[in-house]
């Protein structure tokens, strides 16, 4: 693909669309998360699901999530649990 036409990824994140479930798909036990230091899943998450909260645990914002699987790789306990959700995301690119 020429460079020229390659659309930016915030651009194409922007196509898509969501169909938000009333329950969360992802589970964290955020016990486990007080002891994990460098939080990882917080700053890979290209969607920024996962936030660092001031008392060591972290908030899911589920409706943000692009269904990658990212964070279930990355995090280092296991803490995550993931189920596709029965809405989810519909991709308009790529
Ligand atoms: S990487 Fe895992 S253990 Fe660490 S903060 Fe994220 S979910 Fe919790």
């Amino acid at each position: 693909m020429e460079s020229s036409k390659i659309v930016p990824l915030l651009k194409r994140l922007g196509l898509n669309t969501y169909n938000v479930d009333k329950k969360s798909h992802i589970e964290v036990n955020t016990d486990i998360c007080i002891n994990c230091k460098d939080k990882p899943c917080t700053v890979s998450c290209p969607a920024g699901t996962y936030e660092a909260l001031p008392d060591g645990r972290i908030a899911v914002h589920y409706e943000r999530c692009l269904e990658c699987g990212g964070a279930l790789v990355i995090c280092p306990f296991g803490a995550i649990k993931f189920r596709f959700p029965e809405g989810g995301i519909s991709y308009r690119y790529g």
